[in-house]
């Protein structure tokens, strides 16, 4: 049986979906969290993802998807390869890894539908749009019909972040009464550094100018 007070997040530890495991668990009463082992060079974020999940009280699963890792190259899962500093002009950064979320959400979705579960929650967002064509709005509505019409279900993806920007994601965790620990304990970092992170990958640069631009509206009584 369908549980309509469900919902199931998929979780990586990171900024994005550690504020979506909260407000996820604002607005249904039984949440679980759902982390992928992809071949990813930072098992560590693993690691994170399943402390915060704990101290959430949210039921925590971690699934190994190494396939992944194998179908294609990519700066996330090669350890040859260096991440990206700067986007290349009209191409995508190379930390992409080809089909990532729609693996992710599909493995989701089968996982949900064997749970009684029926609402997925993503922290993809369009507006900081990284060159990531599987965090476009499109793509994820597109998605949900094919998951519906290929299990006959009715399931809702629900992307809290799609229209706002890091510094409202920000706004949005400290709203959620969730500010500090979004800050010290999940890691964006490309380096691997949780909390404040290494300070000079792409990642890095834009959690913090993000938390800047919060800091700095919240000083002065603007809400973003
Ligand atoms: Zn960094």
């Amino acid at each position: 049986m369908t549980d309509k007070n469900a919902a199931l997040v998929v979780f990586s530890g990171g900024q994005d979906s550690t504020t979506c495991l909260f407000w996820a668990k604002k607005n249904f009463r039984d949440v679980h969290a759902l982390s992928f082992l992809y071949g990813q060079k930072h098992h560590d974020e693993v690691a994170l993802a399943r402390e915060i999940a704990r101290e959430a009280h949210v039921h925590f699963e971690a699934m190994e998807i190494p396939f992944i890792a194998r179908l294609a190259e990519n700066a996330l899962t090669d350890a040859s390869m260096a991440m990206d500093q700067e986007q290349p002009e009209g191409g995508l950064p190379n930390t992409f890894v080809p089909g990532r979320n729609l693996f992710f959400l599909s493995i989701a979705a089968v996982y949900a539908r064997e749970r009684g579960i029926r609402h997925l929650v993503t922290g993809v967002s369009q507006t900081d749009f990284s060159g990531y064509p599987d965090c476009r709005d499109a793509f994820i509505k597109s998605l949900n019909v094919t998951l519906n019409l290929a299990m006959d279900e009715q399931f809702v993806i629900h992307t809290p972040l799609m229209w706002i920007d890091k510094a409202q994601t920000w706004q949005m965790a400290d709203d959620l009464g969730v500010l500090e620990l979004v800050r010290t304990r999940t890691m964006t970092c490309y380096n691997n550094i949780p909390g404040n992170g290494c300070g000079h990958c792409p990642a890095c640069k834009l959690r913090r100018e993000g938390l800047e631009r919060y800091l700095n509206a919240k000083q002065k009584g603007i809400r973003l």
